[in-house]
């Protein structure tokens, strides 16, 4: 018989970010997004042209922005869409979501984020973006506002196998995605990076090695995302073409897969979100019968019929 007294985490038996935060702030953070306008230069042709394979930034757009908006006004949008959904919200951040919100002139850059902190209901920032476009100016500068406000840096590292990164055509390497953290993690800032299970060119080893080689970096938070199959992408037609080039995970499989991962997970790294959903309207594989409010859950009920939990299995390992 299997008993979560001695899980470190609880029930959850892993180390959620939600729960940090309601510790850290006393209550719910709630992230809301606005669209600055930025591109990215995996499209706008200095990386590449044809974005990551995988990528089409509307199926995590929320409906309620609009980028012909001022950042006020998405702000204000935002927020009374969250205060109805979420009441009772204390504290937020303006989220800078979508595209590469690093990457642009740094007056620019500067006046986008100082609108959003003028905002009197917000208490900082998530700016999402890419390694290779957080240069130390940058950087320098987010360092700084992290001196009075909330500053979290989420970087898209997406895999640290640089096979599964040419395959999605992502345009930066492994290393690149290391040197960033540890530049932003040295300024004292807090890094969130995101990582996508399942991608083309990965195996189940290549991904649990992931949980070691992002352990060992300063990393505070993870969001970890299951690969799904959005409409239009070049992934998506590749898949169309020839499903064999794409291994989809089903239900089961993720939840295996990600209750793994977790256990080789360092202890101390907060989980910020243990996968993703894609509108249905928009996906096209794979098809689950389960919701992604179920998805957390249920890898919990994997940990605990495992009698495991987050780090169990991690092994402390340096860099290569
Ligand atoms: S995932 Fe990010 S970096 Fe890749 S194409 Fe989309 S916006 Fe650009």
């Amino acid at each position: 018989m299997t008993t979560s007294t001695a899980s470190p985490f609880g029930e959850r038996r892993y180390n959620a970010w939600n729960d940090a935060v309601k510790i850290r702030y006393g209550g719910r953070v709630q992230k809301v997004s606005v669209d600055a306008g930025f591109t990215c230069p995996n499209r706008d042709g200095l990386v590449g042209t044809g974005g990551c394979t995988f990528c089409n930034n509307a199926s995590f757009t929320p409906g309620y922005l609009n980028r012909r908006q001022s950042i006020t006004e998405q702000l204000d949008a935002g927020l009374v869409f969250l205060r109805k959904r979420y009441p009772g919200t204390q504290h937020y951040l303006a989220y800078f979501q979508s595209y590469t919100n690093t990457y642009g002139e740094f007056e620019r850059l500067r006046a986008c984020y100082q609108e959003a902190l003028a905002h009197p209901d917000m208490g900082g920032l998530a700016i999402s973006t890419r390694p290779d476009c957080l240069p130390d100016v940058v950087l320098d500068y987010l360092a700084e506002l992290a001196k009075a406000h909330t500053i979290e840096l989420e970087i898209g590292v997406e895999s640290c196998n640089d096979e599964a990164l040419q395959r999605i055509h992502r345009g930066h390497d492994f290393a690149c995605s290391v040197d960033a953290i540890q530049r932003a993690a040295a300024r004292g800032l807090e890094v969130t990076a995101h990582l996508m299970l399942g991608l083309p060119g990965e195996s189940h080893s290549s991904m649990l090695e992931g949980a070691s080689l992002l352990s060992a970096l300063p990393i505070k938070a993870l969001k970890l995302h299951q690969l799904q199959l959005v409409r239009g992408t070049p992934l998506a037609r590749e898949w169309q073409r020839d499903p064999s080039v794409v291994t989809l995970l089903d239900e089961q499989a993720c939840i295996s897969l990600i209750a793994d991962f977790i256990e080789r997970l360092s202890p101390q790294m907060l989980l910020q979100r243990v996968g993703s959903e894609v509108p249905p309207s928009q996906k096209l594989a794979p098809h689950w019968n389960l919701r992604l409010s179920e998805l957390a859950p249920m890898i919990s009920s994997e940990l605990e019929r495992r009698n495991s939990w987050q780090g169990a299995r991690h092994l402390s390992q340096s860099l290569p």
